[in-house]
């Protein structure tokens, strides 16, 4: 499932390309006909991303909200874009650019109550609520479940998926089986401050690259192998690239997390 920054990122790249100007929209899948015939035509003022959530504003028409899920995908396109499959959800055009959503787990109009109710149901998000230390520390200490499982609670964080919890919680030295309760404020700081570092950098590049380049023994980030980007995730049995270690894996929270028993020993 795509993580927050890919989300983010759709958003910024989305809103360029197809906002401040009225849009077409339709469903050459038949799935949400009803939907874009009431979005078609009117003016997209912007696009913002909450967690792994998309919302699209109009002028004059309800808020589309959109969730990729597990399969879900954008495509798009500038200049002679090819024609929509027949599975696409929803098509978005302009006369410059086009964006074809297929798969998604959720594509619907919803009114202002029903994007509260949405926004109440999440945790601050890295990349809209960096400042949020505050609410991030709190909602941690009334957690039991290891941290682990936490920050894939969405209620906690909004946008974390598999690979940045495995990743962060190994850059800030945290055992991914403590209580998230247990932390501290001054991990969870850490922890927090780590998460938006690397969502941010995410964001910007499109893939996670969380290793520092000396670990890997290159020079610039821009030079790390595509198969050396990440310290601990589905690298079960390799050596740690900072102490030789065996890397470790469990499940949590119904997916499998890694990590270094002696970098994260605490
Ligand atoms: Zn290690």
């Amino acid at each position: 499932m795509p993580e927050g920054h890919t989300i983010h990122r759709h958003a910024r790249l989305q809103r360029r390309a197809l906002a401040g100007a009225p849009v077409r929209a339709w469903s050459p899948q038949g799935r949400f006909t009803e939907g874009a015939a009431r979005i078609d035509g009117h003016r997209l003022e912007d696009i913002e991303a909450v967690g792994k959530h998309l919302l699209y504003r109009w002028e004059g028409a309800q808020t589309l909200h959109v969730h990729l899920g597990l399969f879900g995908k954008y495509k798009t396109f500038h200049d002679d874009p090819p024609p929509p499959t027949e599975t696409t959800r929803l098509a978005l055009a302009n006369g410059r650019s086009v964006v074809y959503l297929t798969g998604p787990t959720i594509c619907e109009l919803i009114d202002p109550q029903e994007e509260e109710q949405l926004r109440a149901r999440l945790g601050p998000d890295p990349l809209s609520n960096p400042d949020a230390t505050g609410r991030f520390g709190d909602k941690l200490s009334r957690r039991r479940v290891p941290i682990g499982a936490a920050l894939l609670d969405q209620r906690v964080v909004a946008g974390v998926g598999n690979v940045y919890r495995a990743e962060t919680l190994f850059l800030a030295g945290i055992d991914p089986h403590l209580p998230a309760g247990s932390l501290g404020g001054e991990a969870a700081a850490e922890l927090w401050a780590t998460l938006v570092t690397e969502l941010r950098r995410g964001e910007r590049t499109g893939r996670i690259v969380t290793v520092a380049p000396p670990d890997v023994g290159v020079r610039r980030r821009a030079d790390i192998p595509g198969t050396e980007r990440l310290y601990v995730y589905k690298r079960e049995g390799l050596p740690c690239r900072r102490c030789g270690d065996g890397i470790r894996s469990g499940e949590m929270a119904s997916r499998l997390i890694w990590w270094c028993p002696t970098c994260q020993a605490a």
